[in-house]
């Protein structure tokens, strides 16, 4: 059988490594969540990028999980949500959607500290009992953390603007022996999770182990070299440690240096730095998360929370009713907002697949 029809209808047996490797990795559509890695013993992250560092024999469950082989929305929301999403749900499928902000927030959280404020809230009672988050080293290069503690959770808080495997360290959850694994990421990290956690194959590798996922709005992520390199050094004449924030905010990419000194240029002027297999990505909303969280649509210092399944809309309730964040409505003009960057996404994902030659994921 071709290659190509192989990968129109695979089953876990049909497509390994090597295809994969084939389709996703060298092919520069892979996205880096660091899925592959995390539930195999044979994947791992060499070169900055998924090997094979032993034999495989046979067994293609990385093929079947990774979100870039293929990807079908509307099964994936029929099994999450019991329906697809209507036309006019661009942020996909949510049962609610406020303006909120965390009490007494980490002071370096990124907007209103709610992403943090969620999984602190989830592990203090029980809904799980480790979260897999993204903290970073001196210079700003990611570092995925399982954090058993509220401190190391809030240590966490953040956002770094540079693509991050953070999937894979799931892998030491897993071996460490947690049993309800919270996470929070981009997109892309979500949807190989979810897959992961939908998945029919009569196999178990610790999907039954993952209990939260936290899910970020995203737009785009930037390759750590060419951005530090390009921009960080280039053109702001900075060192990646004396940076104290990034954000980016009304068509803005901003640096904010540690005297408090802001340096930005237009979001545009940042496209040469951004992540080759950011191209073909479809979703800004996280729309396979047990609740989003973002800024856009909301204030500065708040944040804009979608809570999608009733296991997100359950732990949001019980964090707003232990007063551990306050809410606000959404405006109608935030939320019209979102969806425009949201359809906007689509839009490039369509035009990328045909540059990039992506097939096998449909929205
Ligand atoms: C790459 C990226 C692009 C984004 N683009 C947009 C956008 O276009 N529009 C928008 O509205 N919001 C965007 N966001 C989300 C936004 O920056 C905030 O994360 C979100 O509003 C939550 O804010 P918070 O104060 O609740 O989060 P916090 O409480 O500060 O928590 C943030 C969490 O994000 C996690 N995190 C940080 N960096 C990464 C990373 N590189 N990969 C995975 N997880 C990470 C940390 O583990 C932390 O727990 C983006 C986030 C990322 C990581
Ligand atoms: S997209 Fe994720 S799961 Fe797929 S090959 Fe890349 S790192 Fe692995
Ligand atoms: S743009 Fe898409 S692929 Fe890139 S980090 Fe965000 S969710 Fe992942």
């Amino acid at each position: 059988m071709a290659a190509k029809e192989k990968f129109a209808e695979p089953t876990y047996l049909e497509c390994g490594f090597g295809e994969l490797e084939y389709k996703v990795i060298k092919s520069e559509i892979c996205c880096r969540c660091g899925t592959c890695e995390a539930f195999c013993p044979r994947i791992e992250h060499v070169e900055n990028k998924p090997a094979l560092v032993n034999y495989d024999p046979l067994c293609g469950l990385c093929f079947t999980y990774c979100p870039r082989t293929f990807l079908d929305m509307g099964a994936m929301e029929s099994k999450l949500f019991g329906r697809t999403r209507n036309a006019d749900e661009a942020l996909g499928i949510y049962q609610k959607a406020v303006s909120a902000q965390a009490q007494g927030p980490a002071a370096h959280a990124q907007d209103g500290g709610v992403a943090t404020a969620l999984l602190v809230a989830a592990l203090q009672s029980g809904v799980i009992d480790c979260a897999v988050v993204t903290d970073r080293d001196e210079e700003w290069r990611t570092v995925a953390r399982v954090a058993t503690t509220a401190e190391e959770i809030v240590a966490a808080a953040g956002t770094k603007y540079t693509i991050s495997n953070s999937v894979q360290a799931v892998k030491a959850a897993l071996e460490k022996g947690y049993k309800k694994i919270g996470f929070v990421g981009t997109p892309c990290q979500i949807q190989g999770l979810r897959k992961v956690m939908l998945l029919e194959e009569p196999y178990q590798f610790g999907q039954d182990k993952i209990a939260l996922l936290v899910g970020l709005f995203c737009m785009e992520n930037f390759d750590y070299d060419a951005l530090m390199k390009g921009l960080v050094k280039g053109k702001f004449g900075l060192m990646p440690k004396d940076v104290a924030r990034y954000e980016i905010k009304k068509g803005m990419f901003r640096v904010i240096d540690k005297t408090g000194k802001a340096h930005e240029v237009k979001i545009e002027e940042t496209d040469a730095f951004t992540f080759a297999g950011c191209g073909p990505c479809f979703d800004f909303a996280s729309e396979l998360a047990d609740i989003s969280v973002g800024s856009v649509g909301s204030g500065d210092g708040w944040s804009t929370v979608l809570t999608r399944t009733n296991a997100g809309e359950k732990l949001y309730a019980a964090t707003l009713a232990a007063g551990v964040v306050q809410e606000k409505a959404v405006s109608e003009k935030g939320l019209a907002l979102a969806k425009k960057l949201a359809a906007g996404k689509v839009k490039r994902f369509e035009t990328k697949s045909v540059e990039m030659n992506v097939s096998g994921i449909t929205r």
